[in-house]
């Protein structure tokens, strides 16, 4: 199967991505991880893409787009995207470059109301020596504040101060949200699951979806 899962940030896409590749193999895009290896590599593409990062810009659809179908293509079927398509227009022209065993089947949208984001993301923390992420939901320090491979003392990221957070949703509403209409006019298979439920039961309702495609 080739699945799609969206949600506002801090709807614990990460969690419950890294869920469904285990449980179901699924090659895992990320868009962002996708991206870093190609600016790295210093392909064609990457060193366009980062031209407009370095100015500080998005980068355009168009880059985004060719980078994500040429990963699409190399991992063949059975993939999920994560970060992407990002904007209507990339969920259009994804499915305009997918044929056949390659399209997307079903998307999986986390539903998370903003003051839960802010909430759930303004307690976020952490670890400034190995990288490690806290946060009520998934993983709580043993000691309050520090980390537990370290013991390095937790910090709050700038992207989860509330300020940052408010933009980053009104971002996602205005560019991301009009993704999961597309889909919803396209016919796609799609389940929108309560992801201000906990991480087992988010899960679960994920599980149920996906295992319901198979039938
Ligand atoms: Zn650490």
């Amino acid at each position: 199967m080739n699945l799609v899962l969206t949600g506002p940030p801090g709807a614990g896409k990460g969690t419950q991505c890294r869920r469904l590749v285990e449980k179901y193999g699924l090659t895992h895009l990320s868009s962002g991880d996708i991206l870093r290896v190609e600016m790295n590599a210093g392909t064609e593409l990457g060193e366009l893409a980062k031209k407009y990062i370095d100015q500080g810009q998005l980068v355009p659809d168009e880059i985004v787009i060719k980078m994500m179908v040429g990963a699409i293509v190399k991992s063949g079927y059975n993939y999920l995207l994560d970060g992407f398509p990002r904007t209507s227009n990339q969920a259009l022209q994804l499915d305009k470059s997918l044929e056949g065993d390659l399209s997307v089947e079903a998307v999986i949208v986390l539903e998370v109301a903003d003051e839960r984001v802010i909430d759930r993301l303004s307690r976020r923390r952490i670890c400034p020596v190995c990288s490690r992420v806290y946060d009520d939901l998934s993983l709580r320090p043993i000691r309050d504040g520090h980390c537990d491979s370290d013991g390095a003392l937790l910090v709050q990221r700038s992207d989860d101060k509330p300020d940052v957070i408010k933009k980053r949703l009104e971002t996602y509403h205005e560019r991301t949200a009009p993704v999961i209409e597309y889909y919803e006019k396209t016919g796609v298979k799609m389940a929108k699951i309560d992801g201000s439920l906990n991480v087992d039961q988010v899960a679960s309702g994920v599980s149920a979806f996906v295992e319901s495609l198979s039938i």
